[in-house]
């Protein structure tokens, strides 16, 4: 195509997206008025301040300059942030571009052109140099209690040598893709560095995917090697993960794509011998047999800066995912900034990021963040509740962990299982605690400040996407004070823009759509193989902005609120009512510990709220608790929010990165349930039955 003729399908495309191209946002007639029902009817807005000393910025003055600098001119900003690591070659003066605006041309964002790096050299070799090779970076924790590794950053770089060579023998170069599907050992974030340290894109699967989302990821970026384990455990259920690749394998070969090798890591821990592995003769092959017999010593590749790092899926909590990529050096300054920044990571800290290495978070604030500033991290294979709701403590008193990252959904359920399991254990290293994932209930946040944090933890509830690739909108501990529920302010060279239906911007107060103005150095460069579809996701729905997909509020002290998907805001007889709000209001109740609201089409009032709750343990919905949790949510927001259905659901349907696929509540509310879409993202698809079997 021209460019001419992009240009104009460009603009057509903007003023009426094609058929399966809709643009992610309802238009909500009722987001005229600045200030929706829900908004009025939000938590008290208390400030939470607790001491703690930041060790980079003395106050909210120092945040407030340097901010100010960092939107004012981003170049000059980034540019002074970067020449702390290491570039083989400097970027040029003039290195940053960006555009936003589908009618202008190709979307795209640049940062540090014409300079050159590494990654996984910054993560590793750039401490062992700086004499803290001896520093312990891993510290992995098995799924059942009793047994754990330590590797230090100088053995965390020969493995990753090792492997890289070994890349390498089987002719992987730099843009090759490499897929990932591993459970949470220690090889897996070291697979990640050594793809990145010559230069191949890894795409990373959440162990536990079905063989047929494996082979759609395989086949999408064409991995002739895959690097996998035999097994894992968690809890007590174990999985046999390498047949799930060889069906996999078997699928893309249907298909007419052959993977060539795949390396298999024996998880010891799962329990089984080696015997119990299927191996391919000349395909497969274990990573015991073939990894130690290569140098420790690998050169580095030199990447540009807008070289591709990875390929990564979002949760398909809204969709089908959607393969995200990121490329290296704005990518790699952003995951360092903000890890430094937000959970004031030094190194050695001893951190702890619950996540899994399929997800971003994973990514960036467990393997890139935390190593670029030679922290210690925790890698824990199992599930945080097991064998008991306590071993999460365990585990942080165990290694003295000092910031600990999790997700609203552990946090709640920890909640309910009540505080001794808490109290039982030290927790006295515990410095900064941190969110990401949904929005947090105010109920489960003063817990997790108040209970896990013994009131003098700073809470950072972390805002921010697989597109963002690092935080946007979060707290900075000690620096300025949190509210329980808020994702407070955004972080440097994030410009938030919250605009009506129109696209037209709401200054002060009010509430409307999250847009980002100005690209950020981890910005999301293209959904891989499919730039028209990043353009359309992203850029088409307001013009010159980045799209979220997510609502939020913005209170008088210009905090930011994050009021979820705005698929999720619910209109019910001209109220806009965010569903996270009536999902908080609904947790107050001391029975329900977890709940998630949908819409439903209502004859009279336009739109209905169908609420789906958990309860403690032994509780069943019966008619007395219904009015009880129907008046919790009328004394909490209002008459006009109260659940119009209440559906008992012992269990959620919740993707594997713990967040629930509304979507799916959505078409089991309107009993449309034959079209639920795709449900391969689904932690346990077996919970969908359960709802239905019990339809209030
Ligand atoms: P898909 O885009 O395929 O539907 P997804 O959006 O669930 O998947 P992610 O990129 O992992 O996949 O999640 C980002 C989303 O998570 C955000 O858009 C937001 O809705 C939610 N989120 C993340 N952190 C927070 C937070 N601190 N507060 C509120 N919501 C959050
Ligand atoms: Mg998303």
């Amino acid at each position: 195509r021209s460019a001419n003729s992009l240009s104009e399908a460009r603009k057509v495309r903007h003023s009426r997206p094609g058929k399966g191209q809709a643009v992610r946002c309802r238009p909500l007639s009722a987001l005229q008025q600045n200030v929706s029902a829900a908004a009025a009817a939000a938590p008290a807005m208390e400030a939470s301040t607790v001491d703690y000393k930041h060790s980079l910025l003395a106050s909210r003055e120092d945040y407030d300059k340097m901010y100010k600098r960092s939107i004012e001119d981003p170049a000059a900003f980034w540019g002074d942030i970067a020449k702390g690591y290491h570039w083989e070659q400097q970027w040029e003066d003039d290195h940053h571009t960006h555009n936003f605006d589908v009618t202008a041309g190709r979307i795209s964002t640049e940062f540090f052109k014409g300079g050159t790096t590494n990654i996984a050299y910054n993560c590793l070799d750039r401490h062992v140099k700086e004499g803290r090779g001896d520093v312990d970076c891993l510290l992995w924790e098995a799924n059942d209690p009793g047994t754990e590794r330590r590797m230090t950053y100088s053995e965390v770089l020969a493995e990753v040598c090792r492997l890289a060579n070994w890349l390498k023998a089987q002719g992987i170069k730099k843009g090759d893709a490499v897929a990932i599907y591993m459970p949470m050992l220690c090889e897996l974030p070291i697979s990640m560095l050594a793809c990145a340290r010559i230069g191949a894109i890894h795409s990373v699967i959440f162990a536990g995917f079905s063989p047929e989302s494996i082979a759609a990821r395989i086949l999408d970026c064409k991995a002739k090697v895959v690097l996998a384990a035999s097994a894992v455990k968690r809890g007590k259920k174990a999985i046999d993960l390498k047949s799930m690749v060889d069906k996999a394998v078997g699928f893309a070969s249907r298909d007419g794509f052959e993977v060539e090798k795949c390396l298999v890591c024996h998880n010891t821990s799962a329990g089984g011998g080696k015997e119990a592995t299927p191996m391919k003769d000349g395909r497969d092959v274990w990573w015991d047999a073939e990894i130690p017999s290569h140098s420790s010593e690998c050169a580095v590749e030199w990447m540009h800066s807008e070289d591709p790092l990875f390929l990564l899926y979002t949760s398909g909590s809204t969709g089908k995912p959607k393969g995200v990529l990121h490329s290296t050096g704005g990518y790699m300054v952003m995951a360092g900034t903000t890890s430094r920044y937000v959970f004031d990571l030094q190194p050695g800290d001893v951190y702890w990021c619950t996540a899994d290495c399929g997800w971003i978070t994973g990514h960036t604030y467990l393997t890139y963040g935390p190593m670029l500033c030679g922290a210690t991290n925790v890698v824990f294979e199992g599930t945080p509740t097991y064998p008991t709701p306590a071993r999460s403590w365990q585990v942080v008193d165990k290694f003295k962990v000092k910031q600990y990252y999790t997700a609203p959904t552990l946090i709640r359920s920890l909640l309910s299982s009540g505080n001794d399991h808490v109290k039982a254990h030290d927790r006295s290293s515990l410095k900064i605690l941190g969110t990401v994932g949904e929005p947090i209930n105010p109920e489960a946040w003063k817990w997790y400040s108040e209970v896990v944090g013994d009131g003098r933890c700073p809470i950072v509830d972390t805002w921010w996407q697989t597109e963002t690739g690092a935080h946007m909108i979060t707290p900075l501990p000690g620096v300025f004070p949190a509210k329980p529920g808020s994702a407070t302010l955004p972080f440097f060279g994030v410009a938030p823009s919250m605009v009506n239906e129109h696209g037209k911007a709401i200054e002060g107060p009010g509430e409307g759509y999250l847009c980002i103005k100005q690209a950020w150095p981890s910005t999301i460069r293209t959904i891989y193989g499919d730039h028209d579809r990043y353009e359309t996701t992203y850029f088409a729905g307001f013009k010159g902005l980045y799209f979220s997909g997510d609502g939020c509020r913005r209170d008088e002290d210009g905090y930011y609120w994050i009021t979820g998907r705005v698929d999720d805001v619910i209109n019910v007889s001209g109220h806009r009512i965010g569903t996270a709000e009536v999902e908080s209001a609904l947790t107050l109740h001391p029975k329900c510990t977890e709940a998630a609201v949908v819409g439903y089409e209502h004859p009279i009032k336009g739109q209905g709220i169908y609420a789906y709750v958990s309860l403690i343990e032994g509780e069943e919905l019966e008619d007395a608790l219904k009015k009880e949790l129907t008046l919790t949510v009328r004394s909490n927001i209002g008459a006009f929010a109260a659940p119009d259905i209440l559906h008992w659901a012992p269990g959620l349907p919740k993707t594997r990165s713990g967040k629930i696929m509304r979507r799916v509540l959505r078409k089991i509310a309107s009993k449309e349930e034959s079209q639920l879409g795709d449900t391969s993202t689904l932690a346990d698809p077996g919970v969908v039955n359960q709802l239905l079997s019990n339809r209030p």
